[in-house]
């Protein structure tokens, strides 16, 4: 298998060394098994039009709920990724070609589901010269041709070494809401997410608003792998300096005993502690609860933010005004 990222060869600290490989998960974690007609219409419309799904692939706890309401994060630029993080259960190793058939898959699966909110990621392509951001191009060429009336998130990868140009060609696209996870606080890169920089992936937030300061931008991380409560809150300034506008903070669970392990089961109540300290540094939204995941309830959490930014502009022209 061809691992990509630049710290495979190097000697890094073992995420499980010398302890349990799992731990059992608390109450308030457990989801119901996915079943139930909508789930069986989804999987059958994402086989036939041969489409991935973060859902299945990142294992997502939510997917009997989401799928259940025809909700899914399609994932596009096939099913394998170069890069190998520790948290994450997607497969590592050489892609296939970049199926020219997947934008207008994507607009039709999209119309058949009815959605009116739409996210779309992708793992990454180190292997592409452009990172995959033509085909996130061409995704949202599609959708906007065939269902105009979506609105469209996207949740890219960090194009590394290509960062600039990519984000450029997103941007002229126009999607409504840019997604970059930074994933989680900088002291645990090493171990958690290898082949990436912390720091770069801010950077691509801060380029996304430079380059057009309409499209919201979105980022989260994962709780429970080992991060300190004053390292969340950097992230959140950090963030919050980017001009980032919604946050996401969800539990980190472990996809197989290979990968890193759950140091902690942060429970709810700290998650809304959490919340509460994302809103009152500026997001204007924010979603915090164990189950959360960048796509859970998008749809939603996308009408709430355009609200409240439309307040928040109206407030600031009334005062402007007086
Ligand atoms: S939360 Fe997102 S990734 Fe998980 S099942 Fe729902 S749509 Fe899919």
């Amino acid at each position: 298998m061809a691992r990509m990222n630049d710290l495979a060869n190097t000697p890094q600290p073992e995420p499980n060394a010398g302890r349990p490989a799992r731990q059992r998960k608390p109450d308030w974690i457990r989801v119901r098994a996915p079943a139930g007609e909508g789930y069986h219409e989804t999987r059958r419309l994402m086989r036939e039009l041969n489409l991935n799904t973060v859902c299945e692939e990142a294992a997502c706890p939510n997917i009997g709920e989401c799928w259940t309401k025809k909700h899914a994060t399609v994932m596009i630029l096939g099913d394998v990724c170069t890069r190998a993080c520790a948290f994450c259960n997607v497969k590592t190793g050489m892609p296939r070609k970049v199926d020219p058939m997947e934008p207008e898959n994507t607009a039709i699966a999209a119309a058949k589901m009815g959605l009116e909110h739409i996210v779309i990621t992708s793992v990454d392509r180190d292997d592409l010269p452009d990172g995959g951001a033509m085909q996130f191009v061409k995704v949202i060429e599609a959708l906007r041709r065939n269902t105009p009336d979506t609105t469209i998130e996207i949740l890219t990868p960090d194009f590394r070494g290509k960062m600039r140009r990519a984000v450029e060609m997103i941007c002229e696209a126009g999607p409504d809401v840019y997604n970059h996870n930074l994933e989680t606080v900088p002291r645990l890169y090493p171990t958690i997410r290898p082949g990436a920089r912390y720091y770069a992936s801010l950077r691509l937030l801060e380029e996304v608003k430079a380059h057009n300061p309409l499209i919201f931008t979105k980022s989260g991380i994962m709780l429970g792998l080992g991060e300190e409560r004053l390292e969340v809150h950097q992230v959140m300034d950090d963030m919050r300096s980017a001009e980032v506008d919604f946050i996401t903070m969800g539990q980190y669970l472990q996809p197989t005993p290979k990968h890193a392990r759950v140091e902690e089961f942060v429970t709810p109540k700290a998650f809304d502690a959490y919340g509460a300290i994302a809103r009152a540094k500026g997001f204007l939204q924010v979603a915090s609860s164990p189950l959360t995941r960048s796509s859970y309830h998008a749809g939603d959490d996308f009408a709430q933010m355009r609200a409240a930014r439309e307040e928040r502009l109206a407030k600031q022209a009334a005062r402007e005004k007086a």
